[in-house]
């Protein structure tokens, strides 16, 4: 058996049933077949990756070295150090308006922005609990909800309403064994993003059902037009049953080094850190010294990549329309156009599976098949890559 990146699975192998719940990322298979044309000295035109291919900012490069340099290379607290959790809440309140700011027994450093979604779904989501994710999804949600013992549930958001989630769907979709809905916005794949008052009401029925709202900030700072950074944090007594799950990835360009955080109610991140010290324990020593000038240092390189992201946006909108036959809104954030380009299948490209299949062995072009990301008909093409390749 193929697991998708290549890695054989020998068929006796008793797995346990948790683990043959979950997949590999499609993803990271994507990018696998990828590298094999690539190694093979083929110029792929690579769309897939969900990653800036900026450099991470010199200053954020130099914190680390330093401290290397100075030997910061010990256990830390599992939680992370005090001065970058309380440098974490700082910058969320002074870039994002959570008020009041988050105090750092309220925050924990993780390995990433998976890894702090992963943490806190395992600590609340229990066998038979249905989590509620807006469709098309970031890959990862239903396969963490699913080894956590929960059942995914979809909410429908429409290409003709910018694929923005709306309370109303939220309330239709939540039953009463709904324990948590996960909102991403900027979205990975549409590019959506929720308006304030919208993102208010979405909580208010959250609220009103006793269900947790995890909100993934990942490309938080990543918004065109009029769409602004925002954070549910900011909104007036929203500290209950409300999780923020960040990540340094995306922002400071950073994702190799794996940091990200959690911000929510102190028991849950007493919970989540017992959890951490019995798995990864702290993330790595001179990644958090990294971070904590991330979170401390300018925020002028961040605006240099939305400026190029913006360029690149128009590029990349203007070709696609061009097109004939093929459909996209206008992505408010992140970094991706979802087109659907369902008006050109045939019965040889039956799919948007087959046409990606294609369009890297014809063209070597790689994108994503929307069905990963529970959207048949429609295709990621990431414009996190220069200008002259789109
Ligand atoms: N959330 C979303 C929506 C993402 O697209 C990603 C990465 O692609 C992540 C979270 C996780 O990022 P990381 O684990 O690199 O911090």
């Amino acid at each position: 058996m193929e697991d998708g990146t290549g890695l054989k699975i020998e068929e006796p192998l008793q797995l346990t049933e948790r683990v043959n719940r979950i997949s590999v990322s499609p993803t990271m298979a994507v990018l696998q077949e990828a590298e094999k044309y690539k190694a093979k000295g083929v110029d792929v035109v690579d769309f897939g990756p969900g990653e800036p291919d900026f450099p991470t900012p010199d200053h954020i490069k130099r914190a680390a070295i330093q401290a290397l340099e100075e030997n910061k290379t010990k256990y830390t607290p599992s939680a992370g150090i005090m001065p970058l959790r309380q440098a974490i809440c700082d910058w969320h309140a002074a870039n994002l308006g959570s008020s009041p700011a988050y105090q750092p027994a309220e925050c924990i450093v993780t390995s990433g922005g998976k890894h702090a979604i992963f943490n806190a779904v395992c600590a609340l989501v229990s066998s038979g609990d249905e989590v509620l994710i807006p469709a098309p999804y970031w890959v990862s949600y239903p396969d963490i909800v699913k080894y956590a013992g929960g059942t995914p549930v979809f909410a429908p958001t429409r290409a003709d309403d910018d694929f923005r989630l709306r309370a109303a769907e939220v309330e239709r979709a939540i039953t009463p064994r709904t324990r948590m809905v996960i909102v991403n916005s900027p979205c990975n794949p549409t590019g959506a993003v929720i308006p304030p008052d919208e993102f208010a009401k979405i909580f208010e029925v959250c609220q009103r059902h006793g269900v947790w709202l995890l909100t993934d900030e990942c490309y938080s700072h990543f918004t065109y037009g009029n769409a602004k950074p925002f954070t549910v944090a900011s909104l007036p007594g929203s500290r209950e049953r409300l999780i923020i799950a960040g990540s340094f990835s995306k922002t400071f360009a950073m994702t190799g080094w794996r940091m990200g955080y959690l911000l929510a109610p102190q028991p849950l991140i007493a919970a989540v850190t017992k959890l951490q010290s019995q798995s990864t324990s702290n993330a790595t020593s001179i990644v958090q010294y990294a971070a904590l000038e991330a979170a401390r240092g300018p925020m002028d390189s961040v605006s240099a990549m939305l400026a190029e992201y913006a360029r690149r946006r128009e590029r990349i909108l203007a070709g696609l329309r061009a097109i004939p036959g093929i459909t996209c809104t206008a992505p408010e954030g992140a970094f991706y156009v979802f087109p659907n380009i369902s008006a050109h299948f045939t019965a040889e490209m039956p799919g948007d599976t087959a046409a990606a299949k294609q369009l890297l062995e014809r063209e070597y072009v790689a994108v994503v098949p929307g069905e990963a990301f529970g959207a048949p008909g429609y295709i990621r093409i990431s414009y996190a890559t220069s200008i002259e390749r789109i």
